[in-house]
């Protein structure tokens, strides 16, 4: 189930060209030196390209022999055909890892059989976002030596327990796993940022099982999600016509700690309200935003991640993130 070879052209392959080489979730070998390996897993989603572009420079680097062995998981090619997250009939491929019915969910299985027979250093998933965010970790594990994983790609790194059908989730169980996010797709400084972090766990005898400094990490908890009611419009640009007008800067408050007070739009139908869910799913809205005279404001101060411009992302996916700092004395 793992292949031993990668095409000949696969450094220089566009995302849309990796169905005509790959099968949807297919394991690669790369052989190395050292004992351990270390776990990529690229295009999970099929339009967040930095993943395959971080492991094609590391394999023209090291002319792909790398230093330690690298297990490359390709994910939805077929999505990366068109340039698209996913296919309107398939499932997320970052959805799919804890059971559940059809092609991808057995796959998956798969790929996780397979890798709990390997011995990892560390895995890494790769993605990009949908809006403006400074390059941040994940983890789903508060774990000392994963915190110490994560602060050597940002300092900024969230800890989410939902959803739990994600693989950084599994991989938190069996490894040092975590996913990085590397920005919009093709930000090339991202990009290099999250090479030379790969680069280092190619190289890394060992990671430090200390609890971080608090000057060296920011562990942030994300908590709630926010939501725009499907029959609501929403826009970016001032345009009073649609129900919600939310400011031109919306995006650039990612990782910004935000006041009580603090605006960020316009409500111009009375009934157009946030839709606030916590981790369990409960409705916490009216804890978050008030609506004094039309003016979006908040009422708590916390932290936005994945705030997105993106319309169709809002709609299908959701507004944002709120998140909350957390104390590294709570890592184990
Ligand atoms: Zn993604």
């Amino acid at each position: 189930m793992i292949w031993n070879e990668l095409p000949k052209s696969f450094t220089e392959l566009e995302p849309y060209e990796l169905s005509d080489f790959f099968e949807p979730l297919t394991l690669c070998r790369v052989e190395g030196e050292k004992d351990e390996w270390v776990f990529l897993s690229v295009m999970l989603h099929g339009n967040e390209p930095s993943g395959l572009r971080v492991a094609q420079e590391i394999l023209k680097k090291y002319n792909g022999k790398p230093p330690r062995g690298l297990i490359l998981l390709i994910g939805n090619v077929v999505a990366a055909k068109n340039g698209s997250r996913r296919l309107d009939d398939q499932p997320d491929y970052n959805r799919i890892w804890l059971g559940g019915e059809g092609f991808e969910f057995d796959r998956a299985q798969d790929v996780l059989n397979e890798l709990k027979k390997i011995h990892f250093f560390a895995g890494v998933d790769i993605h990009n976002n949908t809006g403006k965010n400074p390059p941040y970790g994940c983890i789903n594990r508060l774990d000392k030596k994963l915190a110490q994983l994560a602060k050597r790609f940002s300092k900024n790194c969230v800890y989410f327990i939902n959803p739990m059908e994600v693989l950084s989730h599994r991989l938190a169980a069996m490894m040092t796993g975590m996913t990085i996010e590397c920005g919009l797709p093709n930000d090339k400084e991202q990009e290099k940022n999250a090479f030379r972090f790969v680069d280092q766990l190619l190289h890394l005898d060992r990671l430090a099982e200390v609890t971080p400094r608090a000057d060296e990490i920011n562990i942030y908890h994300s908590y709630t999600k926010l939501l725009i009611p499907d029959a609501c419009t929403v826009s970016f640009t001032g345009d009073t016509s649609t129900d919600f007008s939310f400011f031109p800067h919306f995006d650039e408050l990612n990782f910004q700690s935000v006041k009580v007070g603090e605006s960020i739009g316009l409500v111009n139908n009375e009934k157009a309200k946030i839709i606030v869910l916590d981790e369990k799913g409960e409705d916490r809205s009216s804890e978050y935003f008030t609506y004094e005279e039309g003016v979006i404001r908040f009422k708590k101060s916390c932290v936005p991640s994945m705030f997105t411009k993106d319309v169709r992302v809002i709609h299908q996916d959701c507004l944002g993130y709120l998140m909350e700092e957390l104390s590294v004395e709570l890592l184990k």
